[in-house]
């Protein structure tokens, strides 16, 4: 038998393989007359929305079906992983549809950090990427900061339209649509659907008081981040679960800072300066001295530097070096997923190392 079989509740073919991937549901709920993904279960009996994942070219179907829509577009990034969680072509397919920006998980920034100023900074990053979003704003989806504020602006913004909620896996979009179901919604049916043009797939969705809705897009699979070469167990000391304590490195031009095994950042050249670590809490760092750094790695990662530890060291692909002459005070030097280290004088030349496929990259700096 080779019929597909699709989903009551959103329209994804049906799957038994894939837990995270669209339309799974358990091999044993294929005998049932009417079959329903596990998400649409989840949503429809808990009022839970659960993460699910998409191919790329799944994603661009979807993004160009955004386009075709008349609604508001919320997409959210991760404030940690700015560059990395932010979906670089999104504004190119969104039409004539409206972008509220809004940037989630600020409870890991230290706390004295003044949010307007990041706000800021996230309009003009936002600008020079392409995107003139018709607001920013800055969440704890967690925590549940910011959340109300979010959803009057929702509210202003969508002018009785639908609302499609996108961006990358693990930004905590999950998170932040069940806190709005909380708070938008009582008991009942929660699920409703519409259908992209171009692709299969049905969207599954959230009603709002007027007949529109709120509909949840699959979150893109980030390539570019460290955790794809991390094993599970040791992802949890790269993401940082509370708020981030800056480390001050007051160092010398032929000092070098290794984080963990997974990024090396070398002090090559300018006056006594001082670097800021930002970084979860338990990643450790080893400083040492420039010139032994090449002899410390080769003969040290995976155990005095780790993680990855030596179980898993092997998976790591090896260093590129990225050599950055560094103008301005307050320049942050990226490791995309891991963190960022802000260089606080002007006229320093560093060099920065991190697994092949992890993207390296300079920015003004965020806080
Ligand atoms: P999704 O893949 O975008 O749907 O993301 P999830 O909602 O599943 O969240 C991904 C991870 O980020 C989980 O470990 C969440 O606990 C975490 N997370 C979500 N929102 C926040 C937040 O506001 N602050 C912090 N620190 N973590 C969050």
């Amino acid at each position: 038998m080779n019929e597909t079989l699709q989903c009551v509740g959103c329209g994804a073919e049906i799957q038994t393989e894939d837990k995270n991937g669209l339309g799974y549901a358990p091999a044993s709920s294929l005998e049932k007359e009417t079959i329903i993904c596990q998400r649409c279960f989840r949503l429809k009996n808990y009022n839970e929305i659960q993460p699910v994942s998409l191919t790329d070219d799944d994603f661009l179907r979807i993004l160009n079906g955004l386009g075709q829509q008349d609604g508001l577009i919320v997409k959210i990034v991760d404030i940690f992983d700015f560059n990395g969680s932010w979906l670089p072509g999104l504004h190119r397919f969104v039409g004539k549809n409206p972008v509220l920006l809004v940037a989630n998980k600020v409870d890991l920034l230290p706390k004295s950090v003044k949010h307007n100023k990041v706000i800021n900074w996230l309009r003009r990053e936002a600008k020079a990427l392409g995107l003139n979003a018709v607001d920013v704003k800055l969440v704890s989806a967690h925590k549940g900061i910011g959340m109300a504020d979010v959803i009057e602006a929702i509210e202003e913004y969508r002018n009785d339209r639908d609302v499609y909620v996108v961006g990358c896996t693990n930004v905590g979009k999950s998170t932040f649509i069940n806190r709005i179901i909380k708070q938008a919604t009582g008991e009942g049916e929660v699920i409703t659907t519409s259908h992209f043009p171009g692709t299969t797939l049905d969207m599954i969705g959230i009603p709002l008081d007027d007949g529109a809705a709120l509909f949840d897009t699959p979150g893109i699979i980030n390539h570019h981040q460290m955790a794809h070469y991390l094993d599970a167990s040791e992802l949890k000391y790269i993401m940082p679960k509370k708020e981030i304590k800056p480390k001050v490195y007051q160092q010398n031009a032929g000092q070098t800072l290794f984080i963990g095994a997974l990024a090396r950042f070398d002090f090559i050249q300018g006056e006594r300066s001082a670097f800021t670590v930002h970084i979860a809490n338990d990643l450790p760092i080893h400083r040492t001295k420039l010139e032994k750094a090449d002899e410390l790695y080769a003969n040290h990662r995976g155990d005095l530097l780790a993680p990855p530890t030596a179980a898993h060291i092997d998976k790591l692909p090896e260093f590129v070096r990225h050599e950055f002459s560094i103008k301005d005070a307050k320049t942050d030097v990226v490791f995309s997923g891991l963190g960022w280290i802000t260089v606080q004088h002007a006229n320093v030349v560093i060099a920065a190392y991190a697994p092949k496929g992890v993207e390296v990259f300079v920015r003004p700096s965020l806080i």
